[in-house]
């Protein structure tokens, strides 16, 4: 890893790099607003410094199928609300396509897209057989009654059920979907489809019902793995450093708690209903008890554990080592990357970051480790289920916990190998790492016909 000094020097993946002729080719915008956009500029400046060919380019901006769905569910009211669900499938040159389901009232036609693009970029850097897929209905799912989700879930998969297949596309959880949503699903495809046992359809389930041990942790598990490769460079171990962490949902307290165990000191965290700071670091397994019980970590600070709340601008002014999003994309604009007073960003969330509060913090030679890289975790242990699955195996933890190291420290090294031979930002090092893999797959494979 380079000093701040190299870093100032590096030019990141904004609009100014949105140079690609296939934006042209391709009736694309250079709207670095437009989240798709932004993947897609960062992929293609990577791939012409790799020298990836042309028609490649072309095939890896725009996604093979883009899958839109209606469809009506019974409301526990009585009522029938119409719902819009999405499949996107990126690419399957490596494998089938491999993505999560997302249940959130924001999803759109173009993050989904986006996020399916970054699925590509994932499982090929961590040399996974899969490629990329995304999907997701726009729906609150705080806001349905338990029996509601389980409807809404099963329409989807009788909507989209045609499209996948444990060897064609397999879902998994993302935001706002959870292990129980994915038995639902895979009992579901299941029932309708003509493969009565097809539990690899879908990954991320309860271990009871075909999922791995370690699942559940494993995005966290995988940031934490990553850590563990790269804090060295910046003269740190987790026992000398700080951290604080954005999101506290799955993988946002997984990260948080790991992070601790290892003798690290998680300062602040923050989610959707509050901000709990502590100068000696937060009694994490608390905090996670009290998140469960109370559905956010707000009022944390009136039980005995010696945490302060804290604003939103002094979460993200706490001075401490490294920084881990685990919520939302695009989160860190310029205004929130001004405030942030650290030496290592984790992405542990997808692109959580916009192209100016990514350039802000750059040009201060704060490293960024991206996510393609960090969150990869969740992605190789569901390859590791989807394994288990089609073997009729039970894989113990330790098993699961080794193999996604080697993993994640592969696609570390591999991202800071690119980064040095070609002298360029994280990001565009592990998109190049990425490339590769795809790069040599489609030369040997060749274009139909
Ligand atoms: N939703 C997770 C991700 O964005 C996991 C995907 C999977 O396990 O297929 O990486």
């Amino acid at each position: 890893m380079s000093t701040s000094t190299d870093n100032a020097s590096i030019v990141s993946p904004t609009t100014e790099i949105m140079t690609s002729t296939v934006f042209d080719e391709l009736g694309l915008e250079r709207d670095s607003d437009n989240i798709y956009l932004q993947i897609i500029g960062a992929m293609l400046h990577a791939a012409e410094i790799l020298e990836v060919p042309h028609h490649i380019q072309l095939i890896l901006a725009q996604p093979k199928n883009e899958i839109m769905v209606h469809f009506p569910v019974l409301m526990d009211n009585g009522n029938y609300a119409l719902f819009k669900g999405y499949r996107v499938q990126h690419n399957n040159a490596l494998g089938p396509y491999k993505g999560g389901i997302r249940f959130h009232p924001h999803v759109g036609l173009d993050d989904v897209k986006a996020l399916s693009a970054l699925m590509t970029m994932k499982c090929s850097l961590v040399r996974i057989p899969f490629g990329g897929g995304k999907g997701g209905v726009k729906c609150d799912p705080r806001a349905l009654s338990e029996d509601e989700l389980m409807r809404v879930t099963r329409r989807f998969v009788c909507a989209i059920a045609p499209q996948i297949g444990p060897d064609d596309d397999i879902p998994a959880p993302d935001v706002g979907t959870t292990s129980q949503v994915m038995a639902w699903f895979a009992d579901t495809y299941m029932q309708i489809s003509e493969q009565t046992n097809a539990p690899a359809v879908v990954t991320g389930k309860p271990v009871e019902f075909g999922g791995s041990l370690g699942r559940d942790k494993a995005t966290g598990q995988g940031v934490i793995d990553v850590l563990a490769e790269m804090l060295p460079d910046i003269g740190l171990t987790f026992a000398s450093s700080t951290c604080s962490v954005l999101g506290f949902g799955n993988v946002g307290s997984w990260a948080a708690k790991l992070y601790s165990e290892r003798g690290g000191k998680v300062c602040a965290v923050m989610d959707h209903t509050g901000a709990v700071y502590h100068k000696d670091g937060l009694d994490i397994t608390a905090l996670d008890e009290y998140a469960r019980d109370h559905h956010g970590i707000a009022g944390f600070e009136k039980t005995p554990s010696g945490a302060e709340a804290i604003t939103e601008e002094q979460f993200y002014s706490v001075k401490v080592d490294v920084f881990i999003p685990a919520a939302l994309e695009q989160m860190i604009t310029k205004e929130k990357a001004d405030l942030l007073n650290c030496k290592l960003i984790a992405e542990a969330a997808n692109a959580p970051m916009t192209p100016r509060g990514e350039r802000a913090l750059i040009a201060r030679g704060i490293e960024i480790l991206p996510a393609i890289l960090c969150s990869a975790g969740g992605v190789t242990v569901s390859y590791f289920e989807w394994v288990q699955n089609r073997a009729n195996q039970y894989w113990d933890l330790e098993k699961v916990d080794d193999e996604l190291n080697r993993h994640m420290v592969l696609a570390a090294r591999r991202t800071q190998l690119a980064r040095h031979r070609f002298g360029v930002d994280m990001r565009t090092a592990a998109y190049i790492g990425a490339l590769e893999q795809i790069a040599q797959v489609y030369k040997v494979r060749g274009i139909f016909p």
